[in-house]
């Protein structure tokens, strides 16, 4: 696979081939997050000069950029670069979106999938881009509740649906490594607007449809 750097104003960018991987860093905050995980690694009792550490500050602040791009991506812009007029007032729902995110209250990574549907009123919009607005706001610091809200408000924002359902099913590291160490734990959270709060059997239909148990 094909990786090459190019540089932008003030930083560079990885572009891989053969798949979506785009990073956008500035070299300036990269240096300034690898000084700070440097005294980090001091701190926890390593020895960050040791070989296999040498290289680790850039990394980790390279991989804290990336696992938080979201907070550069527009996520209503996402959903207009490709909305359609279309006569379709029937369910779209596009499920089991891999999903990770970072709780905002330990930095720790939680994922699991996240099902969204509308009920379109004269506009779609790209399936693709469903699962680019899921991502923009999960590539963020966030709590599950919030991240599902958000989703929710954006879709029904941009698009003006006859109702929007968001359910994000996901597992938090923060209770699977430490704290409480429930390891199998599923966190299930749900939004809905219009349609879906109004009509019983709107809702129920969607969540047959993706298969899922809410609690
Ligand atoms: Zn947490």
């Amino acid at each position: 696979m094909a990786k090459k750097i190019e540089k932008v104003n003030d930083g560079n960018r990885l572009v891989a081939d053969g798949y979506n991987k785009i990073e956008t860093w500035n070299n300036e905050t990269i240096k300034e997050i690898a000084s700070m995980y440097y005294r980090i690694l001091k701190l926890i009792g390593e020895d960050p000069e040791r070989e296999g550490l040498e290289k680790t500050p850039v990394r980790v602040a390279k991989a804290l950029n990336y696992l938080t791009m979201g907070y550069n991506h527009n996520p209503c812009e996402i959903i207009n670069s490709a909305k359609f007029k279309e006569d379709y007032k029937q369910m779209v729902i596009v499920k089991d979106i891999d999903l990770y995110s970072m709780c905002e209250h330990h930095m720790l990574p939680f994922y699991g999938k996240a099902h969204v549907a509308y009920i379109p009123n004269d506009y779609i919009t790209g399936l693709s881009k469903i699962a680019r607005v899921v991502e923009a706001f999960s590539r963020r610091l966030q709590v599950q509740e919030r991240l599902t809200m958000q989703i929710r408000d954006c879709l029904q924002d941009c698009l003006n649906p006859l109702g929007v359902a968001v359910v994000i099913e996901a597992q938090h590291m923060c209770m699977q490594i430490r704290g409480v160490q429930k390891q199998n734990s599923v966190t299930t959270t749900s939004a809905f607007t219009g349609i879906f709060l109004e009509k019983l059997n709107t809702r129920e239909e969607f969540i047959h449809l993706i298969g899922t148990k809410l609690h």
